[in-house]
């Protein structure tokens, strides 16, 4: 897949102006178009609904644009349904798959009428005393144990990850949330992330509908949706192949007209919880090469760092780079990407082969939509950057600020010191 800037050098030129690097940037345009082909892809089942996953990109004017396209929210944790509540999400729009879930979180989540996930049988006991009742509708999470296979192989490794319950668990769980007056039964598992076949989650959906033919037959539980949760991937190497929306949701009603019509559950309703799918192809993390080093190995430093995109640093992960203006120049030098954190690990690139790049020269690190600013933290007092939506008309407007040196210090509770600083701002 051609890996493509949404912008020239000259219009990177021109947003500097005014918003200085480094800066996330999103297309309006391919978040729509994306999200139409997601709706569409699923429109065979009228309960359909996805729930971005507010953890890869917890920006309410991205997220809008998704409500336009009958998205709801997921949320992980207090400020995530804060935020989706502040947004006028409402209720059932609001899934909350958390785990090692606070107290607070879960009262919280059930005022605002925010659909719960359980991760653990435990956590039936431990909602209702928080709460007093349960909810009427719950949802558990499914963990078979295991490996996850596909036709290529080993896709991730269930048996070793700390979420849901295990198959045992799930009957009696279903038992015992039918016992205490749940009425509306829901399944979610996530069993292989970044998945870039189109395989993922009609195999998922076939292992999910079967448990949820036998849950209902043995319980007398009514489900009502099953949620295939997130884990599609996207191609962040440019030789990789995307996966077809369409391909996937026609896969996943395969399964349910295989395995859920016969069983006269044809009713349910098929939810998703995509982030990355959604989103990551949409930003691009603009940055600008400050320095040139010559020592064993050739290095470009970049104004941004691990701060504003941690994936690299964190899992050695692959983000493709253009440097704008040489989009076709011949990638005949080879560089390490680095930038400024005093942790060796802080490098966007290692061995790349790239264009010469020269001082001033703007990089487009791609595919920096999803669990890209989001992950950004303040390690060596570095800064988060702002965040900018390239919208349908061209033009570029700011949907978050860059943090300041007050920001930073905003916290602080040392009076003489923070006096002392606020000089400085
Ligand atoms: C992270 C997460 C998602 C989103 O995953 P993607 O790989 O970004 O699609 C969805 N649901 C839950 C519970 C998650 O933890």
């Amino acid at each position: 897949m051609n890996k493509v800037p949404f912008i020239t050098k000259e219009k990177a030129q021109e947003i500097a102006k005014t918003y200085p690097t480094p800066f996330h940037l999103y297309d309006e345009k391919g978040i729509r178009e994306n999200a139409k082909a997601v709706k569409e892809a699923f429109s065979w089942n009228s309960g359909f609904k996805e729930y971005f996953a507010v953890k890869a990109t917890p920006n309410p004017c991205l997220i809008q644009i998704l409500r336009e396209y009958g998205c709801g929210c997921d949320c992980s944790s207090m400020t995530e349904l804060m935020l989706s509540k502040a947004m006028g999400v409402e209720g059932g729009d609001i899934m909350f798959s958390s785990n090692e879930t606070p107290a607070e979180e879960y009262a919280y989540a059930a005022k605002i009428g925010a659909i719960i996930n359980l991760d653990d049988i435990t956590h039936i006991d431990f909602v209702e005393n928080i709460l007093g009742k349960l909810p009427e509708t719950m949802s558990c999470r499914y963990n078979p144990g295991g490996v996850f296979k596909m036709s290529n192989g080993i896709m991730d490794n269930p048996g070793d990850s700390k979420y849901g319950f295990t198959t045992e668990q799930m009957f009696e769980g279903f038992r015992i949330l039918k016992e205490k007056g749940v009425k509306n039964f829901g399944i979610h598992a996530f069993l292989a992330s970044n998945t870039v076949t189109n395989e993922y989650y009609p195999i998922l959906a076939k292992q999910l509908f079967k448990l949820a033919v036998q849950l209902e037959k043995e319980t007398g539980a009514d489900i009502k949706f099953i949620n295939l949760s997130g884990g599609v991937g996207i191609p962040y190497q440019p030789d990789q192949e995307p996966n077809d929306i369409k391909v996937i949701g026609e896969g996943v009603r395969k399964v349910f007209e295989e395995v859920l019509v016969p069983a006269g559950m044809g009713d349910i309703a098929i939810y998703t919880e995509m982030g990355r799918f959604m989103m990551g192809p949409y930003g691009q993390l603009v940055t600008k090469a400050i320095h040139e080093k010559h020592i064993h190995k050739e290095y470009i430093g970049v104004d941004a760092c691990a701060v504003n995109l941690m994936r690299p640093a964190m899992y050695g992960a692959y983000h493709h780079i253009t440097v704008l203006g040489k989009e076709d120049a011949p990638c005949n030098h080879k560089y390490d990407i680095a930038g400024s954190l005093c942790e060796n690990n802080d490098k966007f690139a290692v061995d790349r082969m790239l264009p010469q790049i020269e001082k001033g020269d703007y990089l487009v690190i791609h595919d920096t939509g999803a669990h890209g600013y989001a992950m950004g933290y303040n390690y060596n007092g570095k800064l988060k950057s702002a965040e900018l939506l390239l919208k349908e008309d061209g033009s570029v407007e700011m949907i978050r600020r860059a943090e300041t040196p007050k920001d930073y210090f905003a916290t602080l509770d040392c009076l003489d010191v923070y006096q002392n600083l606020e000089k400085e701002f």
